[in-house]
Parts: C-alpha cells; structure tokens; sequence
C-alpha cells in the first residue's frame, strides 16, 4: 500500500514526495508483467541561484525500492523528466551520475532517447563533446533560444525489456510545442 512516509509502516510504499512518480503493474501484449513508473525529478533549491534534482530522485528511488526488488526477475521500465544531464564532463557529471548507478544497481539500462551513430553529436549540445555526444534535444527554453540543447528525459529499462525495444525516439511538432517545453519521448515494444 502506498502511504505519505510520515504514516507509513514496514511494507508500506512510502511516498514522501507526492507527485514526484507514478507506477502501475502491467502486461504486455504477450501477458509479460510490467511495472512501468513515471519519474519526475523535483527541482531543489540550494541558496540562491543552483538547483539540483538528484537528492529529490534518491528519495524516489529509495520509495520506489520495495517495488523495483519485488519485480525481480519481471520487467521494469523508468521513463521521465529527471532534470539532470547524462554524460557531461562538469560539475553535476559524478552527482547526477549517482542516479543512474543506483538504478542499475536494480537492473536498470538506459534505453535511450539517443541519436544512432550515423546521425552524429546533437548540433549545439550543452554536452560540449562531439566526438562521444549522442544526446537528443528533449527540452526546450521558450524565451531563451540562445540555450545550449539540452536532453533531461530518459528511458531506462531492464535488460528483458531492452530487448523488446523497437524503438525510442522524441516527437517535435508545433502542437508539441504549443503545449510544452518538453518534446514527447515515445517508447515502443515489441
Ligand atoms: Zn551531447
């Protein structure tokens, strides 16, 4: 059962950042079980100016804990808005590289979204690395064009289900636009 943290006892899923995630226990077409979650990475200020959203993830990961060990050996895909960069050589690279450990540590790879080799780095990456950038633009700064692209969405999976992967690719059209900063990260299995 899912419980505010404060209330929650031994065997509860303790939920100490409301809205932060939703998970539901699915099927495929083919009757495979599925926990599939929707991950949001708060934003946490610290003082005035940074921001940072791995300690908010930490504690999802932590709540989300009893259901990601009860779905071994089941899969499990984790898709949202984490607000952290992937694979950037700078000052958040080892923090917000914490998440990701931590959620291999329970199975999890990332899907994606990425660019295949043959379409080369992401043009204006905030990644400054050519040579290794596969990251594809998922966010947008409406009223700050001049931004660096920049990728906050990702897709992880385990390693059965990555295996069902057919395809994970963004949407961008004017109606995406129209309605969010965010361009629509879409997920197909097989
Ligand atoms: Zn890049």
């Amino acid at each position: 059962m899912a419980v505010e943290i404060a209330r929650a006892a031994s065997g509860d899923v303790a939920i100490s950042q409301p809205g932060s995630f939703a998970a539901v226990t699915t099927r495929l077409h083919d009757g495979t079980p599925l926990l599939a979650v929707s991950l949001y990475g708060l934003w946490q200020k610290v003082g005035s100016r940074l921001i940072e959203s791995e300690s908010a993830l930490h504690r999802s990961i932590s709540d989300l804990t009893p259901l990601l060990i009860r779905a071994r050996g089941k899969g499990v895909l984790i898709a949202g808005d984490l607000n952290l960069y992937l694979g950037h050589d700078d000052f958040w690279a080892a923090k917000y590289a914490t998440v990701f450990d931590r959620l291999r540590a329970y199975g999890l790879q990332l899907v994606g979204p990425a660019r295949g080799e043959e379409d080369g780095p992401l043009p204006g990456c905030r990644c400054g690395s050519p040579a290794t950038c596969r990251h594809v633009q998922t966010i947008h700064y409406p009223g700050h064009e001049s931004r660096p692209a920049t990728q906050t969405d990702f897709v992880l999976a385990t390693p059965d289900i990555v295996g069902r992967v057919a395809r994970c690719t963004t949407i961008e059209t004017g109606e995406t636009r129209a309605i969010s900063d965010h361009n629509p990260v879409v997920t197909t299995l097989r």
